[in-house]
């Protein structure tokens, strides 16, 4: 007989040894179309070619801009395809030319790459790369790679990956300027939240917005990435951070990560802006808008004060315009976007890990609900419902 192997090892480093350079046949959750659930199916991933990371996803969990994408939009563009931008995993093997990471490095997929090299990632203000998925091919909002092909198939057909990432399956393939390095340590189930939401909110209120020590802020749409900015808002000491949401169930975790007052704008017959100027004597020094609604854009905006109020968009939609008067830029406002917080990726999700592994940083709160990837509709359906703030999906254990 020979000897005993683990299904642990077998799950891990030994598959990880011979599966290097061949094409793996793995779950994943297909979108084949709008609206449709997503089908849990066996996929082909290819190996990782030049400057390319395969990875094994240990945990990923949804974020709006899935939901967004799949159900929301309203195309038919960009299918069929595997969604999931939230994920965390484990090297199973690169492609040539990489030196960064090896087989076995525990590492977070990113949706905004930093090569380094570019432009955009030598200035220091800005944190969009010109190697991101969304440079290649302008306008599209489903590719991958380096050479903006798919590693994923099904059934014959090519699977495009969704943000460069398409974390709803057990592997896939990224670009090397697209993955973070994190501690061995890390625990896996939590680090994916730093592939975007708790990112995304915290560095659009430090990076962004740049809230100072002593200000008020309002913080529209209280998800994880709205909870993460109402976190980043206290982290950069603010001292008032008026919480809004059309569900009062967000206020509650509103206020573990920070928030002092809470107001559902339902609850009032004046405009949102009105009233948070009633409430802050013309209006808070800094607003972020966490919900992708264009008009709630407009609000966040009027309601920080004239003369150096600062209003931060973060939520993502395609297909509205946002506006308002002329008169609310010329009396002193700024309105800033932020995509992924601001931060320059490949260096900064590390440091974010750090920081959760010194106790800096919340993560575990964020996780309301954990599945496992088969009941990925359920987790879809728990976002709309607004009972989730993060549904974890576990993809494999022993992590
Ligand atoms: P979510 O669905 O968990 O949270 C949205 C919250 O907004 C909910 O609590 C909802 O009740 C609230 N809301 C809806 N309409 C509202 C209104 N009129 N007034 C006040 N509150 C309202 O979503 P999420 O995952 O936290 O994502 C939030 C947004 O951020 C989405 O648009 C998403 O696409 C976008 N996003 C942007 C980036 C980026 O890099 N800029 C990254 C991630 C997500
Ligand atoms: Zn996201
Ligand atoms: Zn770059």
């Amino acid at each position: 007989m020979g000897p005993q192997i683990s299904p642990q090892i077998i799950g891990s480093t030994f598959a990880a040894m011979t599966t290097a350079g061949k094409v793996i046949r793995c779950k994943a959750a297909v979108a084949w179309g709008l609206s449709q659930p997503l089908v849990m199916e066996e996929i082909e991933v290819a190996p990782p070619k030049e400057r390319e990371v395969r990875i094994k996803i240990v945990a990923t969990a949804v974020c709006h801009t899935d939901l967004y994408f799949l159900r929301e939009k309203s195309s038919s563009e960009g299918f069929p395809a595997v969604l999931g931008h939230e994920g965390a995993g484990i090297v199973e093997s690169v492609g040539p030319g990489v030196s960064r990471l090896k087989a076995g490095d525990r590492v977070i997929p990113l949706f905004v790459s930093q090569c380094g090299e570019c432009r955009f990632c030598l200035h220091p203000e800005t944190n969009h790369c010109n190697m991101n998925w969304s440079s290649q091919r302008p306008g599209k909002r489903y590719d991958v790679g380096s050479d903006t092909t798919s590693r994923m198939k099904c059934k014959g057909q090519t699977l495009l990956q969704f943000m460069g990432t398409s974390t709803f399956s057990e592997y896939t393939v990224v670009n090397e300027t697209a993955v973070a390095k994190i501690p061995d340590s890390a625990p896996l189930d939590k680090m994916c939240l730093l592939g975007c939401g708790v990112s995304t909110g915290y560095g659009a209120a430090i990076n962004t917005a740049k809230v100072k020590p002593g200000s008020s802020c309002a913080v529209f749409g209280l998800g994880a990435v709205g909870l993460a900015a109402v976190m980043g808002c206290k982290a950069a000491g603010a001292t008032r951070i008026i919480a809004v949401d059309i569900n009062e169930v967000k206020f509650e975790k509103a206020k573990l990560f920070g928030a002092t007052e809470f107001i559902n704008p339902r609850d009032h017959s004046k405009p949102i802006q009105q009233v948070l100027a009633g409430m802050t004597d013309g209006g808070v020094d800094f607003s972020l808008e966490c919900t992708g609604n264009v008009d709630v854009m407009r609000s966040a905006l009027e309601s920080c004060v004239k003369g150096w109020g600062v209003s931060v968009v973060v939520g993502y939609t395609d297909t509205h315009d946002v506006c308002t008067r002329p008169l609310q830029l010329l009396s002193g406002r700024t309105w800033k976007g932020s995509l992924f917080g601001g931060y320059k990726s490949v260096e900064s999700v590390p440091k974010l890990a750090d920081d959760y592994m010194a106790n800096k940083l919340k993560l575990d709160e964020f996780v309301s609900h954990t599945l496992p990837l088969d009941s990925i509709n359920e987790a879809f359906d728990l976002l709309v419902q607004g009972k989730s703030i993060r549904t974890v999906l576990k993809l494999s254990t022993g992590h």
